[in-house]
């Protein structure tokens, strides 16, 4: 069963993919475990999280249980997303939703995306033996659409915005090409990025550090550790939930303007365009998680995006340039006082690929 965000209505887990009321749709219960397991195991992935997931099917590539690490120079612990199977995060969320797409009984998945959703929900299709056809811009780099072609995915190009390549992907699923395997609307792809926050509680003895930092487009992973985060609160395996903190880029920062933190004078942030998303569904339960854990979100210059994507690479992190917002600004939340002196801060270096 799912609900409606905004209204309540209830749906059946199949369809339809949003609300009538145009809201997205959520799980009407998070599965909870009865209580933590002695030993844990790390052998499958974002599944030895199953007891939190609320699929039937699985399907692994070898995502999850990402590294994380001291980095010093930037006075924060690194969780090293970028080291997945596709390069991205979005392994999480591919996972589980091409699981689900097994569960619902679909044969072929659709997803509109700038690049790293697209190339994991592709791959993730490929090794269920589903069909995929991703949606992207007609201006995305070659070398990612060539990525996500190699999978056997169906590639369309759309030209226009990245709000065009959208409606041309929903435009296909109401007319029933195929089921919306979406980073921005299925509740799937949020209870596989919601493992990011389990994992980190995990690799740190069931703690959780004072906040985590990660860039916020659509809010695919910082709704996902917020989710992740709360979930195993109420599970009782940790007792408290971290500030969460989301970098947009300057031109497209649509929750970071409400907040008044976006610098005046700096031009639009093309350099990352992993977030380049001026309406994102999920706005109003980004807020929500805002309010709720004392978080923030501001926005981050080309100029800060280039300087510190270089000085990552300096100290062998090899990230993509939406990636390296999140360590940019880092020193933005500390004059915000949003980051304090001796706060345990994990930032998520999300992407790898150019
Ligand atoms: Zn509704």
């Amino acid at each position: 069963m799912r609900t409606c965000s905004v209204c309540d209505r209830e749906y059946p887990r199949e369809e339809p993919w949003r609300c009538s009321c145009g809201a997205p749709l959520d799980y009407a219960s998070q599965p909870l475990p009865d209580s933590r397991p002695a030993q844990f195991s790390r052998t499958s992935g974002v599944w030895d999280f199953a007891d939190f997931l609320p699929m039937d099917e699985r399907v692994s590539l070898g995502e999850g249980w990402t590294p994380l690490v001291d980095a010093p120079g930037w006075d924060a612990t690194f969780k090293l997303e970028y080291l997945h199977p596709t390069g991205s995060f979005k392994d999480r969320g591919a996972a589980t939703v091409i699981a689900e797409a097994l569960g619902v009984g679909a044969d072929r998945v659709l997803e509109d995306s700038s690049g790293n959703a697209g190339l994991a929900v592709a791959s993730y299709a490929a090794r269920a033996g589903l069909d995929a056809e991703i949606y992207v811009p007609a201006s995305a780099k070659e070398a990612k659409v060539r990525r996500i072609e190699r999978t056997g995915a169906d590639v369309v190009p759309v030209e226009g915005s990245r709000e065009s390549v959208t409606t041309a992907c929903i435009d296909a699923v109401e007319s029933g090409a195929g089921w919306y395997a979406s980073h921005a609307w299925n509740p799937a792809f949020f209870a596989g990025t919601a493992t990011a926050a389990y994992e980190i509680a995990a690799q740190r003895n069931w703690s959780v550090p004072d906040a985590v930092v990660t860039p916020l487009g659509h809010g695919t992973l910082f709704l996902g550790l917020y989710r992740g985060f709360r979930a195993l609160e109420q599970a009782g395996w940790t007792d408290a939930i971290p500030r969460i903190l989301g970098t947009q880029a300057v031109g497209y920062s649509p929750i970071a303007d409400e907040e008044g933190s976006t610098p005046d004078d700096a031009a639009a942030n093309d350099l990352a365009d992993g977030i380049h998303i001026r309406d994102p569904p999920r706005a109003q339960q980004v807020r929500h998680a805002i309010d709720e854990t004392g978080g923030a979100a501001v926005a981050v210059s080309a100029a800060a995006t280039e300087r510190e994507r270089d000085r990552l690479s300096g100290a062998g992190f090899h990230v993509e340039p939406t990636c390296a917002t999140a360590t940019a600004a880092l020193p933005q939340f500390r004059e915000r006082g949003e980051l304090q002196d001796g706060d345990d801060v994990v930032v998520a270096l999300t992407g790898r690929n150019d």
